[in-house]
């Protein structure tokens, strides 16, 4: 059981290997998980001993550290849930902190706790733990990576993600300009007195801004959309996710955030005849269509699979 929480734990730091700020602490937080697969506890004097540096930090940087390690698996408790392939656990193994005053047996120490899924995270069914083992060509498993880099605009949009009213304040004032700046420019041509300079510049402005909206719009309406930009990975996604359950069940009442990640998907038919590791990215499903599927590099043509965010799983597409 132990065993299996601790890998499952050395996944979650896989997943946020992008965003990790150092090799130095990404170490640091293998030996911390190696220590508690040993010992019941982590406690804050022992932390320069298990980072086992010639030069350790602080023990103040190292609780730092771990702090933002469990604020982070916490923020991303769905991805890394749903990433596994093979679903063993039936609770999420998480890493506690508990505070402690700093006097002699009342020490911060950190621990592993299994907790309860939230309400919005489906349940698995623990009891079909040998229908995984078996191939199943039909089925592809994707795991998600945080991304280094989220756009500009994302980030600054995600607040109006918080509440419906905002979201959808932002959705028209996107869906007018989307509409106004063509036709306004299409006007100033047709003008008398038209003015390249002032015509340009709007034009650059327009030229730029229209990913990032295109972007937007798509995430606030199908509440995912593909980031095909320079710089960024391959796969790229921002999705908007539920970010907590509402009190009434009314979908109008979710609150969401924005979430940037890498999806990568093991291809069931290449990894077991080639034993290609994730050879599927997400893509468009054609110029026509904006459906976002899973693609395998190998055989594009026809091993392509379903993309659903909130199950991180997909099955086969037949056309
Ligand atoms: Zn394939």
């Amino acid at each position: 059981m132990k065993d299996k929480q601790i890998s499952f734990l050395k996944d979650a730091l896989d997943f946020l290997d992008e965003v990790m700020r150092s090799e130095e602490q990404r170490l640091f937080f293998v030996a911390c998980l190696s220590h508690l697969s040993d010992n019941e506890q982590l406690l804050r004097t022992q932390l320069s001993d298990v980072a086992n540096t010639s030069k350790p930090r602080d023990p103040k940087t190292y609780v730092n550290w771990l702090d933002w390690l469990i604020t982070k698996i916490n923020d991303n408790k769905k991805f890394i849930w749903e990433s596994r392939e093979i679903k063993e656990l039936i609770l999420f193994p998480m890493i506690k902190k508990q505070s402690g005053s700093g006097g002699s047996g009342n020490e911060t120490s950190f621990y592993i706790e299994p907790v309860g899924l939230d309400a919005n995270i489906p349940k698995q069914d623990d009891t079909d733990a040998s229908a995984s083992t078996t191939i199943n060509f039909s089925t592809v498993y994707y795991q998600a990576k945080k991304l280094k880099r989220t756009p500009w605009y994302l980030t600054a949009c995600s607040p109006f993600f918080e509440k419906t009213r905002n979201r959808q304040f932002l959705l028209i004032v996107l869906i007018l300009y989307f509409i106004a700046m063509p036709i306004s420019l299409g006007w100033m041509l047709v003008k008398p007195g038209f003015s390249i300079y002032l015509w340009a510049p709007l034009f650059i402005i327009y030229y730029i801004t229209f990913v990032p909206v295109k972007n937007i719009l798509s995430v606030s309406t199908r509440k995912m959309t593909l980031l095909e930009h320079m710089f960024q990975p391959l796969s790229s996604i921002c999705l908007s996710e539920v970010s907590a359950s509402p009190n009434t069940k009314k979908i109008g009442d979710i609150s969401r955030k924005l979430s940037s990640v890498q999806v990568e998907g093991k291809c069931p038919v290449c990894a077991s005849v080639y034993g290609l590791e994730n050879s599927i990215i997400l893509e468009k499903q054609s110029i026509f269509k904006s459906r976002i599927i899973g693609r395998c590099l190998n055989n594009p043509q026809e091993h392509q699979f379903t993309f659903d965010k909130d199950l991180m799983s997909g099955t086969r597409l037949n056309s």
